[in-house]
């Protein structure tokens, strides 16, 4: 008996993968956030082609089964009125060169009927999402704009509050300095204007006021692009258990961050102690890039046997996932992996040709076929049509 077990097993598990590779391919696979159009990286690279640095690709893209990319547009927050805007348009042009070199590989799409259109034509169907409300530099015609070019969420803030809605980080340092807390009047009237033209409202690195006025204006229900649960990790960029429960109630859907910060309360320590080992390079590289996230990620890969030691398991990403079905159901989660946008990801998580281990890890944990369809994209698809009516 002892003798048959080992086989038995080693076939049992293969026949795991083989399942998991199928429904793997056959899920529309939607990432609600890439960072790889703000990543400086970019100018060198040609997308098209695979590539060894950066995380995502179209070649790698196909790999891992995706099917569906939001491209986050982003500017820090030093960009402001008269300049935030012309940077996102230009971001969206790095987008729409690609797409005009690739056209038969990548194509930009506007709901959930022309994503699945572009599903059909084995080309990953691209999609915008606007990272920051300074970006709309307090202007209705700016998201008029916007959108026109192809925005599918606003998120509202990025850490940085505008003169509208107030933000994560700054909620929590900056609390009793605020002129005001949540969405302003005007914040409101952007919101109910996102609504109207079909923009997804995205509430990931809002402050917990502006989330709960957001969902007391929307009509329609809302993301939560790259964020992960608080009671795992709590970091002010996840969502507390009440904020879940309140989004599910929406009907709306979070999206979970890969970045090891947001998924492992232990993380930041142990990465700080790293960057403290590498102070001097880490200072030249936020030079030469100038910008300390940029320079951040580059020295993690330069490092990475010693970065690779304080990464996560991918289980506890898994349990990030896991945690939120049991609390709130499995139709408000989705995948938002901020990939090209953080310096570490869970253990096994290097690039967008990993995804077909998340499906695997679920299979393990006896999700069905029609949970994880949900989980990959059927979710945000249906926030899609919700808020486009298509
Ligand atoms: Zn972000």
């Amino acid at each position: 008996m002892k003798k048959l077990l080992f086989p038995l097993l080693f076939l049992s598990l293969k026949l795991c993968a083989q399942d998991a590779a199928k429904i793997h391919q056959k899920a529309i696979l939607i990432d609600t956030h890439n960072d790889v159009l703000s990543n400086e990286l970019i100018t060198k690279f040609d997308l098209g082609k695979r590539q060894t640095e950066g995380d995502f690709d179209l070649v790698r893209a196909k790999e891992g089964g995706l099917d569906a990319q939001i491209f986050s547009i982003w500017c820090g927050e030093n960009y402001g009125k008269g300049t935030a805007f012309a940077f996102a348009n230009r971001e969206i042009d790095s987008l729409y060169a690609l797409i005009k070199r690739y056209p038969d590989k990548i194509t930009l799409v506007h709901n959930s009927a022309e994503l699945k259109k572009a599903v059909d034509q084995k080309k990953l169907a691209a999609l915008i999402g606007v990272e920051g409300g300074h970006m709309i530099e307090d202007r209705m015609d700016y998201i008029d704009s916007l959108a026109k070019r192809g925005m599918n969420y606003l998120t509202l803030t990025w850490n940085n509050s505008t003169s509208w809605a107030t933000s994560a980080r700054d909620e929590v340092t900056k609390k009793d300095s605020l002129k005001f807390l949540g969405l302003t009047d005007y914040g409101k009237q952007i919101v109910k204007h996102l609504n109207q033209l079909g923009v997804m409202v995205d509430v990931s690195h809002v402050g917990e006021r502006t989330f709960y006025d957001v969902l007391a204006t929307t009509t329609k229900p809302v993301i939560a692009s790259h964020s992960c649960a608080w009671s795992i990790d709590p970091s002010r960029r996840n969502m507390k258990d009440y904020q879940l429960k309140a989004l599910a109630k929406n009907g709306g859907v979070i999206c979970l961050n890969f970045y090891s910060g947001f998924v492992d309360s232990t993380y930041s320590p142990k990465v700080a102690v790293f960057l403290h080992q590498h102070r001097a390079e880490l200072d030249s590289l936020t030079k030469i890039y100038n910008d300390g996230d940029l320079a951040n990620i580059r020295l993690n890969a330069m490092y990475k046997a010693e970065s690779d030691k304080i990464r996560p398991p991918l289980s506890l990403l898994i349990h990030h996932i896991d945690y939120i079905v049991k609390l709130i159901g499995v139709d408000h989660v989705g995948i938002g992996s901020d990939f090209d946008g953080a310096e570490s990801y869970p253990l096994g998580l290097d690039s967008v040709s990993d995804y077909p281990k998340i499906t695997e890890e679920l299979l393990k944990l006896n999700y069905t076929e029609k949970d994880i369809d949900k989980i990959l994209g059927g979710n945000v698809m249906r926030v899609l049509k919700a808020n486009t009516g298509k």
